[in-house]
């Protein structure tokens, strides 16, 4: 159970129109500590009904409230108080979101939270600077367009960075002036709660911001069916994303998702090795591998594959597996049992497919979900370790000499989120990042960041590009007007 004295810090309730309430059916749902495995407590359970609700307040707010005569400036204003505020409480927030999700908090303190209050710093800045453009069309007219929002917009975020998910979704949205019903993951509904606490005490009108904490089957089908939602953002598995495109038909809303990956991470015998250790060391293991872009195929030249591989077990096997709350610990539990069952079924499907391992390959301790950091060698491209995403701490390691054949079996995976290249030879760095289908390529580093770059998907990975201006796209619609300068 959660410490007594941190218990304040806690919502439990839906936040619907600037008020915090239970829900229709009265029900709560329990979220459990994954390095305990006990609850840590119970939050109302959202479902059809309480969404409807939402979406009638955030409607309401987006066509009848204030938000629809609040200046761009004043809401990069509120945002920029929602930094503020974010930056004030980082360290609870920090706290809770490694209760919730079983991450170490020396990732939540210098990842997560940075990231976060970065995103806010970075829309605070864009609210009043999305315009439209006069265009020079023929005759005597003036034609000028004007960059609108979308209306109230539908987010479903899942587990794995349940509060940096939320605000790339809800920065750039408020900043374009729309109106959110936000669902968090049924793991992890702490921290978008706290994170609503905070914004209404920057001076978020009622209704701009709900949030709906439920299961996905019930509460995020009926936002993604809701035919009064004009555009639904999405992040998590690819079968749900089908799920999502499918119920977005009814309205023809928009949608943008951000699906799962199983990227190449390409080492040439170039490059500088341990530099390279420490990326796929960190492409694969932070956040416990739960990462859409985690570096989970690693291409290795075959002439410094058997260094690297000795290298790479040996400081994975070194990395420390415990209680997330503990500063000094590296990789903490995975999220859920559903999770940690899954990746154990992964690691019995990889050698019984042949593949070797060399460290790990099995739960850490036996209370917890934790998983040993696992690194298969031997492994063959079309193997499922290979082919399916594992969302977990488990690296397939690949030999190759021809660099066109390690090209082609990259590129032989139907996601495309992210991939990753180290040489020291720029030209062949280049030439691979124009060949490789993946929506961030990254040279000589992974797992980097900015909430300037855009991020997201080729292939089934996804469609639209979250974070920087291009995020703007998907918050946003052009309005053409026309004047008639003539007779
Ligand atoms: P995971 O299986 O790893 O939890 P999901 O894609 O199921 O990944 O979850 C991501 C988010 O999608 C969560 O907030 C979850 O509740 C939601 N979700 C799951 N199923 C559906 C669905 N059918 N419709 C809408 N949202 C869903």
């Amino acid at each position: 159970m959660v410490k007594r004295k941190e218990t304040n810090i806690i919502s439990r309730q839906l936040l619907i129109d600037g008020k915090w309430v239970d829900s229709i059916s009265g029900k709560f749902f329990r979220t459990i500590n994954p390095a305990t495995e006990e609850e840590i407590t119970t939050i109302a359970e959202g479902d059809k009904e309480d969404i409807d609700l939402a979406v009638a307040a955030a409607r309401k707010a987006f066509e009848k409230g204030p938000w629809r005569k609040t200046d761009a400036r004043d809401r990069g204003l509120i945002l920029l108080k929602i930094m503020e505020l974010v930056e004030k409480n980082k360290d609870e927030l920090a706290w809770l979101e490694t209760l919730d999700n079983g991450k170490p908090i020396s990732e939540t303190k210098n990842a997560d939270l940075p990231l976060v209050i970065d995103c806010l710093l970075y829309y605070a800045g864009w609210a009043d600077k999305i315009h439209g453009e006069t265009i020079p069309v023929r005759g005597e007219f003036l034609n000028y367009t004007i960059r609108e929002p979308v209306g109230v917009v539908g987010q479903i975020i899942p587990w794995n960075f349940p509060l940096l998910m939320a605000v790339w979704k809800i920065a750039p949205a408020i900043a374009c002036g729309n109106t959110i019903v936000l669902k968090p993951a049924e793991q992890t509904p702490l921290s978008a709660l706290m994170l609503g606490r905070l914004c209404q005490e920057a001076g978020l009108p009622d209704g701009v911001l709900n949030i709906v904490p439920g299961y996905g089957p019930t509460a995020g089908a009926a936002l993604a069916a809701h035919m009064d939602v004009d555009k639904i953002a999405f992040t998590g598995e690819h079968t749900t994303g089908r799920l999502i495109m499918k119920a977005a038909a009814g309205n023809l809303k928009r949608i943008s998702l951000e699906l799962g990956g199983k990227s190449p991470n390409i080492v040439f015998a170039d490059s500088d090795i341990d530099s390279a250790v420490n990326g796929a060391l960190r492409g694969i293991f932070f956040n416990q591998g739960e990462v859409c872009c985690a570096g989970s195929r690693l291409f290795l030249e075959k002439k410094i594959h058997d260094e690297f591989l000795g290298k790479l077990s040996d400081r994975a096997s070194r990395l420390s597996v415990g209680n997330p709350e503990d500063p000094n610990t590296q990789m903490g539990a995975q999220v859920s049992k559903e999770q940690f069952d899954k990746i154990l079924h992964y690691i019995e499907s990889g050698k019984q497919e042949g593949a070797k391992v060399i460290t790990g390959g099995e739960r850490c301790g036996n209370k917890g979900y934790f998983i040993k950091p696992t690194v298969f060698e031997g492994v063959n491209n079309s193997m499922k370790i290979a082919q399916e995403e594992i969302f977990g701490p488990v690296v397939s390691t690949i030999a190759f000499d021809d660099m066109d054949e390690m090209v082609q079996q990259s590129n032989d995976s139907p996601y495309g989120l992210a991939a990753a290249v180290w040489t020291r030879d720029i030209k062949k760095a280049h030439k691979i990042a124009r060949e490789l289908k993946a929506g961030t390529i990254w040279m000589n580093t992974y797992n980097t960041f900015d909430a300037a770059s855009p991020f997201g998907g080729y292939k089934q990975s996804g469609f639209g590009r979250e974070l920087g201006v291009h995020a703007l796209e998907l918050y946003t619609q052009i309005k053409s007007v026309w004047i008639n300068l003539g007779t």
